[in-house]
């Protein structure tokens, strides 16, 4: 879902008028847009000032009002803007006095509203975030994720980055980052959903901003087997590509690159917009010390991944990197971050738009999950069902028309890694008929 945003600026008129007799209203209203999440909206105002305000709740139909105080739009005409998600119908916008500008949302039901005002941050001005929040439905989604719990499926969370007011990476043809990781992590979701013994479940799967914590949440939520954050990289220097993978580091970063690059996308709150007073409950389940195992885990995730990614675009290291990022400080899951690419590069921003490298990304990140998944499980005793049972097969296979490595693997109750390993192949899924592979 693409953001929908209804923009208008200050008309020259409402600043004649303003200037006219109206010095009141000092504090012009710009831009405003609205997201909607499973359980929330979220509505945005911009302003060249701190906005001030009052809110009124009001009954028969359902309403939440909002006073601007001391602020101006155009006002030729009163404005309105439909949602029509399961919070709110429509917001009505109209100069209520000389210094008000009145925000009227149609709501379906009541809800719980949160109003806070940001800072401006880089291109952004200041803000004034509206969410009006609909507990009901929050604890839907959480009961429905903590059903989703299973010992006899892998689970499998992936998030894509950023959304909403959270852009994250721009390209200079204003490609956005959130776009392409959310398409991104569709397709690797569907993918995982057809391996055997495989459930996969996005952090979002709308245009919509989740504060960094709350990602954690809904994989813990999920009892997930394994995290992973989709992202794109940007660079001032266009000439810059190549795909990265990041673990968790509680200490130092591996380098200042990764150090600056955790910071960045740790930044994702300030762009996206969190009430923190109301999110300090979060930080009980985040453990620092994050088990030796599940960072373990992580990096070698992280060195499969970067095979498999070598063998579709450049990738920047030959080993994963450590910082220190928010989103990967779940203590028991394993959780890695990826950096798909530089949409700052020509080269790299095309491969990421074009629908079939996503397809072939997702695939192989699919398969290398898989991989990774099926041996802790088999590391930790766990049967999967629908995995293959012990054959006892080894020695050597003849490669049939059409077949895969992952096929092969799971005939042999191995892993395409060792098969890649044992036979010196280079990354990919696909074999030339007729070869003999030499089976673990
Ligand atoms: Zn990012």
């Amino acid at each position: 879902m693409l953001k929908r945003g209804v923009a208008w600026w200050v008309t020259i008129g409402a600043m004649i008028l303003a200037a006219a007799g109206h010095a009141a209203a000092s504090i012009k209203v710009g831009d405003m847009r609205y997201f909607s999440a499973p359980d929330h909206t979220r509505i945005v105002v911009d302003s060249d000032q701190p906005l001030s305000f009052q809110t009124m709740e009001l009954k028969g139909p359902e309403r939440l009002v909002i006073d601007l105080k001391d602020a101006a739009t155009a006002v030729a005409s009163p404005r309105s803007f439909a949602v029509g998600d399961s919070i709110v119908q429509r917001v009505r916008v109209a100069r209520y006095d000389a210094g008000t500008v009145r925000l009227v949302m149609d709501l379906v039901q009541p809800v719980q509203s949160k109003i806070f005002l940001l800072n401006p941050l880089e291109d952004k001005p200041y803000r004034l975030v509206i969410d009006l929040n609909r507990s009901d439905l929050a604890e839907k989604e959480h009961k429905a994720r903590v059903q989703e719990q299973s010992k006899e499926r892998r689970i499998i969370v992936i998030d894509p980055g950023h959304g909403g007011d959270d852009v994250g990476a721009v390209s200079r043809q204003g490609t956005y980052e959130k776009n392409i990781v959310l398409a991104l992590g569709k397709k690797m979701r569907d993918c995982i959903n057809r391996k055997p013994g495989f459930k996969a479940f996005l952090t979002r799967d709308g245009d919509y901003f989740i504060p960094l914590e709350k990602r954690i949440v809904i994989a813990r939520d999920y009892n997930a087997d394994f995290f992973i954050s989709l992202h794109t990289d940007a660079n001032l220097n266009k000439g810059v590509r190549g795909a990265s993978v990041y673990c968790l580091s509680l200490k130092g970063a591996s380098d200042e690159a990764a150090r600056l690059l955790a910071e960045r996308e740790n930044a994702s709150d300030m762009f996206g917009g969190v009430a923190y007073a109301d999110d300090k409950d979060l930080n009980s389940i985040l453990v620092d010390l994050v088990q030796t195992q599940t960072m373990n885990d992580s990096l070698h995730f992280g060195g499969l991944a970067l095979n498999a990614l070598a063998g579709l675009n450049q990738v920047k290291f030959k080993q994963p990197k450590q910082a220190r990022f928010v989103v990967l400080r779940a203590a028991d899951i394993p959780s890695v971050l990826i950096e798909t690419g530089f949409i700052t590069n020509p080269e790299d921003e095309r491969l990421l738009k074009s629908a079939s490298f996503q397809q072939k990304l997702a695939g192989s990140l699919s398969d290398v999950t898989y991989e990774f998944v099926s041996l802790l499980a088999k590391r930790d005793g766990i049967a999967l069902p629908g995995a293959p049972a012990e054959t006892g097969k080894t020695g050597r296979h003849l490669v049939q028309p059409r077949e895969t490595l992952s096929q092969i693997a799971r005939e042999y109750n191995t892993t395409v890694g060792e098969l890649v390993r044992m036979n010196n192949l280079r990354g990919g899924d696909h074999l030339v008929a007729g070869r003999e592979l030499v089976i673990p």
